[in-house]
C-alpha cells in the first residue's frame, strides 16, 4: 500500500465554488499539498463580496454545543493564518475589538448575566459612563445605548481578504476553471464534474462550495439536504455634518442588530440581514438606518454612496451551517447563513480532517 504522503501528493480535488468556503478549503488542502481545482463561473458575484467581514465569535451567547465549537475554533485560527497571508498582503489584518449595543434594558440584561456567568477577561459591560458609550450616545443623540465589548472578536475586510486568497493560490499554481458545473458523478474510482460546456474534470474528491445550488448537484433524495435564500444588504453612507466625526465611533459595532463601521470622518457603512426577502429592498435607506427610535439628524440627511447585497444560504430543519461527508469522496460545506467569513477557518479544518481520514 502507498504511503499516506503519496497518495497525498497525487490526489486531485475538485473545490466547486471560490467563495470564501471553496477558497478557505483550498488554501488549507494545498498547503496539505494536495492537487487543487477550483471551479467557479462568477468568482466576484457571491456572497462573499458582499459580506462586512464581521467575526462575531467569542461574543457569542451559547458556549456549548457544535457552534459554539467552530466559532471558538475559528476565532483561535484566524490569527495565525493572518499571519500567514500577510507573506501575499502585509496590509491583512483583523481590527478588534466588536461591541455590541441595545437600547433594550432586557438585552443589556442578558448581557450582563452572559459577562457575568462566564469570567472570561476578553468580554466587559460598557457602561452608561464608559467614555466608548459616552461617545456612541453623543454621535447618536441618545442617552440609551449601552452594551459589551469583545476584545477577541473584530473585522476582516473580506474583499481585501479574497483578494490575498487569489494571490496565495495563484502563488501555489493552483488551477482555475472558470465555468458552471451542472453534474457531478463518480465512474470506476474518480469524480467526473461535467461543466456547462461539457467539460468533464477529473478528480479523485469532490468538495461542493457552491452555497445554494450545492443541492442541485448531489441527490438530494438520499441526502435530504435543505437550504433557503436569505438576503444580506448593506449600503455606504455620507454624511454632511461638520460637528460629527464618525472616527471618534469605535472601528465597528452592532446597534440593535444593524452592523455599522465607520470608513472615514464622514462615511460609514450599515449592513443587515433580511430573513424574508431575496429581492434587494426600493426603500433601504429608511429600512436600515432604522435601529434607533428616533434617528440622529447626520443620519437622516445622509445619503446612500453605494449600495450591495448577497444572497446566503440558510439550513431549513437543521442548524447552519451543513459540512457533511457524503461518502465516497464528496463533502458538502453549504448553509453558512451570516458567518461564512468568521466560520472559514474551522470548516476548511474539518474538510483536511475528513480527507485525512479518507485516506488512512
Ligand atoms: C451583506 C452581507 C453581509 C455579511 N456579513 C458577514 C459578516 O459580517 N461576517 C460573516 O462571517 N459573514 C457575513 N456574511 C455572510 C457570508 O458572506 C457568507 O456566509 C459567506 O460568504 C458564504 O460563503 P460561501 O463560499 O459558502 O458562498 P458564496 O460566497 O456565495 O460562494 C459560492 C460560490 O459558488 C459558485 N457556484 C454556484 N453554483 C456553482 C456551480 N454549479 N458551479 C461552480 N460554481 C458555482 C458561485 O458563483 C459563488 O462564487 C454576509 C453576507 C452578506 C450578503
Amino acid at each position: 500500500m502507498k504511503s499516506l504522503k503519496e497518495n497525498f501528493q497525487k490526489a486531485h480535488i475538485v473545490i466547486i465554488g471560490s467563495g470564501i468556503i471553496g477558497k478557505f478549503n483550498a488554501l488549507e488542502l494545498s498547503e496539505l499539498g494536495f492537487q487543487i481545482t477550483i471551479i467557479d463561473p462568477a468568482k466576484e458575484k457571491n456572497s462573499s463580496n458582499a459580506a462586512l467581514g464581521i467575526l462575531m465569535g467569542n461574543m457569542y451567547q451559547k458556549r456549548n454545543g457544535r457552534s459554539w465549537d467552530l466559532r471558538k475554533q475559528s476565532i483561535e485560527l484566524w490569527p495565525k493564518w493572518i499571519e500567514y497571508l500577510q507573506k501575499f498582503n502585509y496590509e491583512l489584518n483583523i481590527k478588534k475589538p466588536l461591541i455590541q449595543l441595545t437600547t433594550n434594558e432586557e438585552k443589556f440584561k442578558k448581557l450582563e448575566k452572559f459577562i457575568y456567568e462566564n469570567n472570561d477577561l476578553n468580554l466587559q459591560i460598557l457602561e452608561r459612563n464608559s467614555i466608548i458609550i459616552q461617545n456612541i450616545n453623543k454621535a447618536f443623540q441618545t442617552k440609551n445605548i449601552k452594551g459589551m465589548i469583545s476584545f477577541k472578536d473584530g473585522r476582516i475586510n473580506p474583499v481585501s481578504l479574497l483578494k490575498t486568497l487569489d494571490k496565495y493560490l495563484k502563488n501555489k499554481k493552483i488551477n482555475f476553471i472558470n465555468e458552471e458545473i451542472i453534474r457531478i458523478r463518480k465512474l470506476n474510482n474518480q469524480w467526473f464534474s461535467t461543466t456547462k460546456t461539457n467539460r468533464n474534470i477529473k478528480s479523485d474528491l469532490v468538495i461542493l462550495c457552491n452555497s445554494l445550488k450545492a443541492v442541485d448537484l448531489i441527490d438530494n433524495l438520499s441526502h435530504n439536504i435543505k437550504l433557503k435564500p436569505v438576503l444580506g444588504q448593506a449600503i455606504e453612507i455620507c454624511i454632511n455634518d461638520s460637528e460629527v466625526d464618525l472616527l471618534t465611533l469605535p472601528k465597528q459595532f452592532n446597534i440593535n442588530g444593524k452592523n455599522i463601521i465607520p470608513i472615514s470622518k464622514n462615511k460609514l457603512i450599515i449592513g443587515s440581514t433580511d430573513e424574508y426577502s431575496t429581492k434587494p429592498e426600493r426603500n433601504i435607506f429608511e429600512k436600515i438606518t432604522n435601529f434607533l427610535d428616533k434617528k440622529p439628524t447626520w443620519l437622516i440627511n445622509g445619503q446612500i454612496t453605494k449600495k450591495w447585497f448577497g444572497v446566503r444560504s440558510r439550513p431549513e430543519g437543521e442548524p447552519s451551517p451543513i459540512m457533511k461527508n457524503l461518502g465516497n469522496g464528496l463533502i458538502i460545506c453549504t448553509g453558512f447563513y451570516k458567518n461564512g467569513i468568521l466560520l472559514a477557518p474551522a470548516c476548511s479544518k474539518w474538510v483536511a480532517n475528513e480527507i485525512k481520514n479518507y485516506f488512512y
